[in-house]
């Protein structure tokens, strides 16, 4: 008898397991906007109404750049990149999202940036045969720490719906150094400067590079990897990524 309750449980759990699962699954094949809860999607998790109230940059009297935008344009005077596209300010939904991503590792969002980066990116650079992806690395300790890399996980995704060619070992995180949040731009520039290395591996860059990371605030990051690119004969450099915030 005591046997039989056993096997009776462990089905049970299997049964429970499965039908977790299952119940996942349904959910993701039907569908519910991450939003509203609505079923008329755009993307497995949004629908086009969100989509359409979603707080993006409008980039129509921009040339497509934001740094032809002055306020944005001052705050990378020595920047070594040329052209900024960010899906929307560091702020709802995007915050709430970006912390889901990287602190609850809710890696089915990877696929929504890129969804939302390839329509922000239109055909710029789709059929350019001299175009490449990068992302902005982190050094493997930390890599091994945490486990993922988020700007990683946005290139990847963004590399299978653009089909853009992602040079995934191309960029190197070679010193290893604690937080940079609070230290001054002239300490965190120092730091940076150094930082980098490019992958022996790599021979000749595209022309053209779509460096993609999660969140931009000073840009001193990407400034010294661009400064690398550029002195490595790559002629123009897009910064591109979800979410734009004002330096403090
Ligand atoms: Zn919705």
């Amino acid at each position: 008898m005591e046997l039989d309750n056993k096997v009776a449980t462990q089905l049970f759990s299997h049964l429970h397991d499965y039908l977790v699962e299952f119940l996942k699954l349904t959910r993701y094949a039907l569908g519910e906007c991450e939003l509203c809860k609505g079923a008329k999607l755009i993307h497995p998790l949004l629908c086009h109404h969100c989509y359409a109230d979603l707080p993006l940059f409008t980039y129509q009297h921009l040339g497509h750049n934001l740094l032809n935008w002055p306020a944005i344009d001052k705050l990378f005077p020595n920047r070594t990149f040329d052209q900024l596209l960010c899906l929307a300010p560091y702020a709802e939904p995007f915050n709430h999202w970006l912390k889901q991503f990287k602190y609850q590792q809710r890696f089915e969002l990877a696929d929504l940036f890129a969804f939302l980066l390839t329509e922000l990116l239109r055909e710029q650079y789709f059929e350019n045969n001299d175009c490449g992806i990068l992302s902005v690395p982190i050094h493997l300790n930390k890599w091994q720490q945490r486990g993922f890399n988020q700007a990683h996980l946005i290139a990847s995704a963004f590399n299978k719906r653009t089909k853009l060619p992602y040079l995934d070992s191309a960029l190197v995180r070679s010193s290893y150094s604690e937080s940079q949040v609070g230290q001054s731009g002239k300490l965190r520039r120092k730091l940076l400067k150094n930082a980098f290395d490019i992958s022996e591996e790599v021979d000749t860059f595209p022309s053209n590079i779509i460096l993609i990371d999660d969140v931009i605030t000073t840009g001193s990051t990407v400034n010294a990897l661009c400064k690398l690119l550029k002195l490595k004969g790559v002629k123009h450099i897009t910064v591109l990524t979800v979410a734009f915030t004002l330096p403090k």
